[in-house]
């Protein structure tokens, strides 16, 4: 026997008819009559809301008492009660991660009119989770560490907003911009739409309060050059062009400007036109 198959498979069914949800639409007493006849199904039941307490404790009884090693409950989307069914497998005794839910309600029900045609497809969703849950191995939950800090990419109004809000609540938040300034193409508008406000007077106070709050690092004339990792511990690798500068010691007078011999101002801007999107470097 295959190693990763955990033993000789006993599955139960439950098919739920949630209410008439599933049931007007699905043949029940077919359904149930196909998913017994499936390789290792040990029992298939339908019950009318599988989510209730009866329901729960009908899977319990049958877990503890047919000894099942595995269980699929074919109802709504595992959004729904995922947690609600690997909480009762669990209480009977099964690790969780050896239940599957198969949804026959939003993929099946609610989408296909037709009776016939949705029994088939109940029957192919449900088959799907048995050969399926046969596969799946015993897990452990682990607690591992997590990096909350924060990368904010753009420094336009919405990276600012977002980069403040994240920082009041506690967040450590690294505001990467790859122009030399935050403010983004907002700071170009004179007026805002619909309220027709002064663009300046909604975006500089946030600027300053960027500038100003102790858990926003602010990476301006910088780019995100690699991103690895996962969820909860990604490793960002950010790249800060060369500015030629001491920040610390610039007061921004500006004079440095008028003696430049290039006199470059990297300036990307995009200008539409129709349907047209152009991208341009501006050359001052
Ligand atoms: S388990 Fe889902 S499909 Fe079944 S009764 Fe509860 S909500 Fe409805
Ligand atoms: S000349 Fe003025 S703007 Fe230029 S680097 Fe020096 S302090 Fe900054």
């Amino acid at each position: 026997m295959n190693k990763r198959l955990n033993g000789r498979p006993k599955i139960g069914v439950y098919i739920c008819h949630c209410g008439t949800n599933i049931a007007k639409t699905v043949n029940m007493g077919e359904l149930v009559g196909f998913a017994s006849g499936l390789n290792s199904v040990g029992v298939a039941r339908e019950y009318k809301y599988m989510c209730s307490d009866p329901g729960q404790e009908m899977i319990k009884k049958d877990i503890k008492e047919l000894e099942l090693n595995r269980v699929v409950v074919a109802s709504c989307s595992p959004l729904l009660h995922e947690h609600t069914f690997r909480r009762a497998c669990e209480d009977a005794g099964l690790n969780p991660y050896l239940f599957q839910m198969a949804n026959i309600r939003e993929h099946c029900s609610w989408v296909t009119p037709d009776p016939a045609q949705a029994t088939a497809k109940a029957k192919r969703i449900v088959a799907a989770a048995v050969v399926r849950v046969v596969y799946q191995e015993p897990l452990e939950v682990k607690k591992v560490p997590v990096n909350p800090n924060v990368v904010v990419v753009g420094g336009g109004i919405t990276g600012i907003e977002t980069a403040l809000r994240l920082a009041q609540s506690g967040r450590k938040v690294y505001l990467v911009e790859r122009e030399p300034s935050i403010g983004g193409h907002m700071a170009e508008l004179d007026k805002t739409f619909p309220t027709l406000d002064c663009a300046a007077c909604i975006l500089t106070p946030k600027m300053g309060a960027v500038g100003q709050e102790p858990n926003i690092e602010l990476l301006t004339y910088s780019e995100v050059e690699d991103i690895s990792g996962y969820v909860g511990n990604f490793k960002v690798k950010i790249h800060k062009k060369p500015r030629y500068v001491d920040l610390e010691k610039c007061t921004g007078c500006g004079l440095c400007w008028t003696n430049c011999p290039t006199n470059i101002v990297p300036s990307k801007r995009v200008i539409r036109r129709g349907d047209l999107i152009i991208n341009q470097t501006e050359v001052g």
